[in-house]
């Protein structure tokens, strides 16, 4: 069978680069092309620490597009950026990972509709962590028990969205699981300090140096509290979520949404 050929966006970024190096070590799959607006002109490689690659990184994602033909794109780019990309992916016919976080409800709806109409696939997975999606199934559960939980998320400084999509999609699940008592508004007196409500559910965003993915659920009821935590310590433990995405994406009949459309 022949290798996959992945087209990196933000290939030149924290998790652009890390991307890279775990496309180039998978066995079923090759480095087709790179593109970011920083660092354009040298090896994708070279710049993600193992070595050259020969591909070189460049900054228009429909040119990189039409001269590798790749098999999958994947975006681990900005909030402003991402939109854009898919679009060009999907009219250009090929499928989409999305790792970038912050598209809105309103992209993501006309993002389906343009996949419906190209017939082409395209998945968003707000966390590629085996933990976080788990993390996720375990608060719906729990969210049919509890009737109070607030989420506290705590990422690197440089994040650019806040509240994270893990935040905002874990408080999605709860409020859809079968029974969840969070179903409702917010009902708040709408202090600041209180963090911003996704539906019933309260999100704190927090944004030092130091971190790099966490996120705590805290359910509370009469005399007791359930705390479900997930740690990401390194940006490694994103890449294999990350490779059976791209392996299993032309198989989505779409647009679909969380690594859990795959496992
Ligand atoms: P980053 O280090 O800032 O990397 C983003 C890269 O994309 C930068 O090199 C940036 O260039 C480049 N870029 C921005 N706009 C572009 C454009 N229009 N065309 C081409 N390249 C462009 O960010 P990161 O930490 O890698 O995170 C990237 C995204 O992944 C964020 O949304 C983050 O929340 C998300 N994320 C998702 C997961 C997950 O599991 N789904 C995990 C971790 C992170 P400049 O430096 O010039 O801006």
């Amino acid at each position: 069978m022949s290798d996959i050929r992945v087209l990196v966006v933000g290939a030149s970024g924290r998790m652009g680069r890390e991307v890279v190096r775990a496309v180039a070590q998978a066995e079923d799959m090759t480095v087709a092309a790179a593109v970011d607006r920083c660092r354009a002109g040298e090896d994708a490689g070279r710049v993600a620490g193992i070595g050259p690659l020969g591909v070189v990184i460049s900054e228009s994602l429909s040119d990189v597009i039409a001269k590798s033909s790749p098999d999958a794109v994947v975006d681990f780019t900005l909030p402003t950026a991402v939109l854009g990309n898919v679009r060009t992916a999907v009219r250009a016919g090929v499928a989409c990972v999305v790792g970038t976080t912050g598209l809105t409800e309103k992209d993501v709806s006309e993002l389906k509709g343009l996949c419906e109409e190209r017939k082409q696939s395209v998945l968003i997975v707000p966390n590629f962590a085996i933990g976080a999606v788990l993390m996720m199934q375990f608060t719906a559960q729990a969210a049919r028990h509890f009737e109070a939980a607030e989420i506290v998320e705590l990422h690197h400084a440089g994040k650019a969205d806040a509240p994270s999509g893990t935040a905002l999609r874990t408080a999605q699940l709860m409020a859809r699981s079968a029974g969840s008592k969070f179903t409702g508004k917010d009902s708040s007196d709408g202090r600041s300090s209180r963090g911003q409500a996704e539906g019933a559910i309260h999100i704190h965003s927090v944004r030092l140096p130091g971190l790099v993915a966490h996120q705590e659920v805290i359910f509370g009821s009469l005399g007791e509290t359930l705390t479900i935590r997930h740690d990401s310590t390194s940006r490694e433990c994103f890449m294999p979520g990350v490779l059976l995405a791209i392996r299993r994406v032309r198989g989505i009949k779409g647009l679909a949404v969380g690594l859990e459309q795959v496992l």
